[in-house]
């Protein structure tokens, strides 16, 4: 199994019964599998695809708070959005087990950052697990159920990407009977606590942390007990998991006392006290911040990321554990500092026939010069068509916009902008700027790219898409409905296949734009992938190019489909002609006209 549907299956086996998510890697696999196996198990539960981590998160948080066992699933950029609930919850508390998935990507392969979720558990005070594999995920789902329920408060997994898209054998086990049966206590001084409330909270949370360090069942593993030595290794996660495989395998694991953490916050405090009298040095391996390190309040012993023994960014690889650990064993002070290696192949980029790259184009042509602020999704690849400028966080696109068209008032210059953010990524966390925007009377275009899915991710429905987690029939948000209440006076919709009028249409929302206002333009085409997709594809053109090619590469350059080959020997551009999904939006983009529909053919992008 992969890890994620690792850990779905340990939630269902736990009796999980309310479980959310927003899709995000390497989290998305928990939620689509825990509805599909609870599904094909017949377990009565409610799994539900939110519009976004905060409400996700009080979706699933609420659920316990009626008795039952709950979960929540996300990346970890996701638990930034969730956090405000998450520092409240540490404080009020839990009645059935909660817990939090919050899956990290040290490298990042596809994150904004590196940051570690653990940090965040120790921000809220709540207690974190981190697995080493997928099975070992499934194991911590149990365990963090127990300590949730036995103290009262919702418990942090903290997978990484590693874990996350494992695959390991896994022995699928009884579905345990699960509480079913809901009763919510009211005590508003508890669940509506109000500031001096909230005191005796925090000091009662406090008092859990503090038994929570001194909990048996979570904590640290000595693995080589016969080891004797004055240098110890102290490792979690998945840098535990390269470290035994390299101890093991050589002298080191009779010299070297080896532990593994899998609590790293709080970490036991009677671990901290033994490993402070028994070693001289310790070594201490984790991904990505120094969380037990800086636990140990130790800077003459421990060896870590504030000594530079190890790596203070990128993932630990086996390599690199491979050659601290020999330098320590070595009696060398440290010093290892290489970041992971760079990564070679080919850049990413927007797939064939894909109808983000036709408005990208689009609006080079209408805003040439302008400025374009993005946001988070698969269309961040406008990049390579310069036609993204910024992309910093979820609908940051938005609120980037007016702050760029704030800005330039200030100093009375004007300049066009337009700002792009996919469907799934508006209602997620764009629809408040664009009342912002409304409110302050920012002057930008905005371009809703709805290709109605979550693309990046796997296609999870998005709060438009009218189904459920598990394809059942939902209610469906209207998009037009939703920017026409914002206060948008401009809003209209538009298929970019039709190259020629969908420029035409940006053209007009820039002019309205200038005028007073936000523009709303929203490019509506289906994702060239999702073969789900109830919205019609455009009819495919069988196109050519003709010996009026120059070999220019403007075609392959400026708009860059993966489909449009140079071919060195001929000088000419060729079509690949098992990428080519016959958009034909390629035969508006030749200066020279060389690219065109064969005889016969018409399509809706010619
Ligand atoms: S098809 Fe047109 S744009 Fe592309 S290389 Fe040939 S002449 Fe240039
Ligand atoms: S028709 Fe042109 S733009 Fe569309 S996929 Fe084929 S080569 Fe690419």
């Amino acid at each position: 199994m992969l890890g994620n549907e690792a850990m779905a299956l340990a939630l269902l086996e736990n009796g999980c019964r309310v479980a959310s998510s927003y899709p995000g890697t390497p989290a998305s696999e928990i939620l689509s599998s825990v509805a599909r196996l609870g599904k094909e198990r017949g377990v009565p539960m409610y799994a539900e695809w939110a519009i976004n981590e905060k409400v996700a998160f009080e979706i699933a948080y609420t659920g316990s708070l009626t008795g039952l066992r709950t979960a929540v699933s996300m990346k970890q950029v996701g638990l930034n959005v969730a956090s405000d609930p998450l520092m409240s919850a540490a404080y009020t508390g839990v009645s059935g087990g909660f817990l939090v998935i919050s899956a990290d990507d040290p490298g990042p392969h596809s994150s904004q950052t590196e940051q570690d979720s653990r940090l965040m558990a120790m921000m809220a005070k709540v207690p974190v697990l981190d697995p080493d594999s997928p099975a070992h995920a499934m194991e911590l789902v149990a365990r963090g159920y127990e300590l949730s329920e036995r103290f009262g408060i919702p418990v942090m997994l903290r997978p990484t990407t590693r874990v996350c898209h494992a695959c390991q054998d896994i022995l699928p086990g009884e579905v345990l009977p699960a509480r079913t049966e809901v009763e919510f206590r009211k005590n508003p001084d508890r669940w509506a606590a109000t500031p001096g409330f909230r005191l005796e909270l925090h000091r009662e949370l406090a008092g859990k942390l503090d038994a929570i360090a001194r909990w048996e069942p979570t904590a640290p593993v000595r693995l080589n007990p016969g080891a004797a030595g004055l240098r110890a290794v102290v490792a979690c996660g998945v840098a535990a998991s390269h470290a035994r495989e390299i101890l093991a395998g050589s002298e080191l694991w009779r010299s070297v006392p080896f532990y593994q953490v899998v609590q790293p916050y709080p970490l036991h405090t009677a671990f901290i006290s033994r490993m402070r009298e028994s070693y001289e040095e310790i070594l201490v391996l984790e991904e990505t911040a120094g969380v037990i390190e800086m636990q140990f309040l130790d800077r003459m012993r421990v060896r870590g990321k504030a000594t530079g023994a190890v790596p203070e960014v990128g993932e630990l690889l086996p390599d690199a554990v491979e050659r601290i650990i020999a330098r320590f064993a070595g009696g060398e002070a440290g010093g290892e500092g290489e970041p992971a290696p760079a990564k070679g192949g080919r850049r990413p980029t927007l797939c064939a026939g894909c109808s983000h790259r036709a408005s990208f184009y689009a609006i080079r042509k209408a805003a040439p010069g302008g400025i374009y602020p993005s946001d988070i999704g698969c269309y961040t690849l406008g990049l390579n068509l310069g036609v993204v400028d910024t992309v910093l966080c979820m609908g940051a696109a938005v609120s980037q916009a007016a702050g760029f068209y704030q800005a330039h008032r200030l100093a009375g210059k004007t300049v066009d902008i337009v700002a792009t953010i996919g469907d799934s990524t508006f209602y997620h966390a764009g629809i408040p700027p664009l009342i912002d925007a409304v409110v302050q009377g920012a002057r930008f275009v905005l371009v809703i790219l709805d290709n109605s899915t979550t693309a990046m991710t796997g296609f999870q429905p998005t709060a438009a898409t009218g189904s459920g987690a598990s394809g059942e029939p939902r209610g469906a948000a209207d998009m037009e409905a939703l920017v026409r209440a914002c206060g948008v006076g401009f809003c209209r919709v538009g298929k970019p296949s039709r190259l020629t009028e969908f420029v035409a249409l940006l053209e007009e929302a820039l002019a309205y734009s200038r005028g007073g206002g936000p523009a709303v333009v929203i490019a509506r085409e289906p994702c060239v992938m999702d073969r789900s997709h109830a919205i019609r594809l455009p009819v495919p053109v069988r196109v050519t190019i003709t010996d009026d090619c120059t070999g220019c590469r403007h075609c392959t350059t400026q708009f860059e489909c993966p489909a449009l080959l140079y071919d060195e020997a001929g000088q000419r551009v060729v079509i690949d002609g098992l990428l080519c999904t016959g958009c034909g939006v390629c035969i508006h983009v030749c200066p020279l006209e060389a690219i065109r529909a064969e005889e016969g053919e018409g399509g809706d992008g010619a």
